[in-house]
């Protein structure tokens, strides 16, 4: 993919830029933290552009990541399901989309009624993440959730490391906001502060 100019301001860019040099915005976004703190009118045109793109280049991943993030942000999560599948698809490797995955996949329902099924797949695709990427909280933070709200409190047998491991692995690890508030818009648990308060929000 080649940009020729900034989705935000215009300014030209070359193809090599990953970001803009007059307004300093990312071409591409990767994660939720970058998209939340925007305004509605930079939003919208970040939308615009990775419309665009996957009009022209369907499995484009960069854009497939910043078109899912942006369903995903306005609660869409059929289409942000969509985008993530395809890139698991496409490019096993990119560890976000296991994570977003699950988050669009869950569709703000309750952990603890979520099929064993639907447990399972996630389970897999956050330790798929994991793999890939051992240094992001979140992700550990949604697989604590998991093995919690779901395998412990239907009183099912919880493959270790269990919850508070997994917590304790992550103490003092700090996370943004926006990340934190699109997760627990995705998926409910119990008790949040269980899970948040060894943590760093930033
Ligand atoms: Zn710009």
């Amino acid at each position: 993919m080649e940009i020729s100019e900034c989705p935000l301001c215009g300014a030209a860019a070359k193809p090599s830029d990953k970001k803009c040099n007059y307004c300093k915005s990312e071409f591409f976004v990767t994660s939720i933290a970058y998209l939340g703190n925007m305004d509605s009118g930079s939003f919208n045109k970040y939308l615009k552009y990775y419309k665009e793109l996957i009009n022209k280049e369907p499995n484009n991943t960069e854009g497939l990541l910043g078109l899912g993030l942006c369903y995903l942000q306005m609660g869409t999560y059929p289409l942000a399901q969509k985008c993530f599948e395809q890139i698991i698809e496409h490019s096993p490797e990119i560890s976000q989309s296991y994570y977003y995955f699950t988050l669009s996949f869950i569709k703000g329902r309750r952990l603890m009624s979520i099929s064993l099924k639907e447990a399972k797949l996630i389970e897999t695709y956050l330790n798929t993440a994991i793999q890939l990427d051992d240094s992001v909280p979140q992700y550990k933070l949604l697989l604590a959730m998991l093995k919690r709200d779901y395998f412990e409190m239907n009183g099912l047998k919880v493959q270790p490391p269990c919850f508070s491991d997994i917590l304790n692995n992550i103490q003092g690890s700090e996370i943004s906001k926006k990340e934190i508030e699109r997760l627990f818009d995705s998926i409910k648990v119990g008790s949040q502060q269980l899970f948040l308060s060894n943590l760093v929000l930033v």
